[in-house]
């Protein structure tokens, strides 16, 4: 039998190429090996809402997102793909998890401490649930698998103890998720000091027209003790240089050479870098305009996607409640 991967992501709008070498591709390959759900987590976003960028609203957001995933290869037949507020059985988890997490393990937790820090004037009661919130995302959906990044670990490790203390508890319920552990690289954004991120608008995204790629590209920051053509440049420290890794990695030993004999200039690397992101981004362009020309897909799939996550949903939560003692074993479906 497949193992069952479950994944979420905040409704960040466009996904930018970051978004896409960090996970997204990811995504798609792991549709081949396992049964996949994919959830876009609009109920996390709301524990810090100054800080997601929600310019153009919640709503607008999650189509957009859901409208790149597709395009990228995420494939409704194989995988759920759904908006996690759309299943709120996750909230009734949530609140019965909650009771079994003792809440020092959650003010505990480095990302806690850090978002607490970031917005002194709205330490809210969903940030300090996140992570039973997330445990209820993952056991929900009785998923063993969970694709994590390495500074994710912890979190999951968290959700593996709530997990175990139900157990204690109630005794064994869920599969204890197990990280599959990813090696998303690191993309950092044009600035080439922060990771790739729509609100720090260092980013290019997947379905930017060719011409405002380029134009993203030009901007970026280079290696910067190259101020004239004729300086030899440090590969090792330009952003562009580790972009073309992903996108050019057969010209990448000799880019190298050429930018460190001062043999090629930044705007022509980047004019080549922009022209191989365009290249590899026209298959998915193409696909983004033909699914958003269907009129009211993109709802659809959600709404299917929630339906058959309800499903399993509904399944869990009976057991769960039938385990807690809050309705009897008589009226637990066989
Ligand atoms: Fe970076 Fe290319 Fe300029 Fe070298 S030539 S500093 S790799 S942009």
């Amino acid at each position: 039998m497949k193992g069952r991967v479950f994944s979420g992501a905040r409704p960040t709008g466009r996904q930018h190429i970051g978004n896409y070498l960090g996970a997204i591709q990811n995504y798609v390959k792991l549709q081949d090996d396992y049964d996949c759900i994919y959830c876009i987590v609009d109920i996390h976003a709301l524990t810090t809402l100054e800080a997601t960028p929600m310019k153009s609203g919640l709503q607008e957001n999650i189509h957009e997102m859901m409208l790149d995933w597709l395009a990228a290869g995420l494939d409704p037949q194989r995988s759920i793909l759904f908006v996690q507020s759309h299943v709120p059985q996750v909230m009734e988890l949530h609140t019965l998890l909650s009771m079994v997490t003792p809440l020092g393990w959650l003010t505990r937790v480095a990302t806690f401490k850090e978002k607490a820090r970031m917005q002194p004037d709205n330490i809210n009661y969903g940030l300090v649930g996140y992570p039973v919130l997330m445990t209820a995302d993952i056991v929900l959906y009785k998923a063993n698998i969970v694709p994590v990044g390495e500074d994710q670990l912890p979190h999951l490790e968290l959700a593996r103890e709530i997990v175990r203390r139900f157990h204690y508890l109630f005794g064994p319920t869920f599969p204890e998720p197990q990280a599959k552990l990813t090696n998303a690289p690191l993309v950092l954004g044009l600035d080439g000091v922060n990771k790739m991120s729509k609100s720090l608008n260092n980013d290019i995204e997947l379905a930017a027209s060719p011409e405002d790629t380029r134009e993203r590209v030009i901007s970026a920051f280079t290696d910067p003790a190259r101020r004239y053509r004729s300086d030899p440049g440090h590969p090792e420290v330009c952003n562009v240089y580790r972009l073309h890794s992903f996108y050019n990695p057969e010209r990448l030993g000799e880019l190298g050479a050429e930018c460190r004999s001062a043999g090629i200039g930044c705007v022509e690397c980047k004019e080549a870098l922009a022209r191989s992101i365009n290249k590899e981004l026209e298959p998915f362009r193409e696909r983004r305009a033909e699914l958003a020309a269907r009129p009211g897909y993109v709802k659809e799939v959600i709404a299917d996607g929630a339906r058959r996550a309800s499903a399993i949903a509904t399944e869990t939560l009976t057991e769960v409640k039938q385990k807690m003692g809050l309705i009897s074993r008589q009226v637990i479906p066989d």
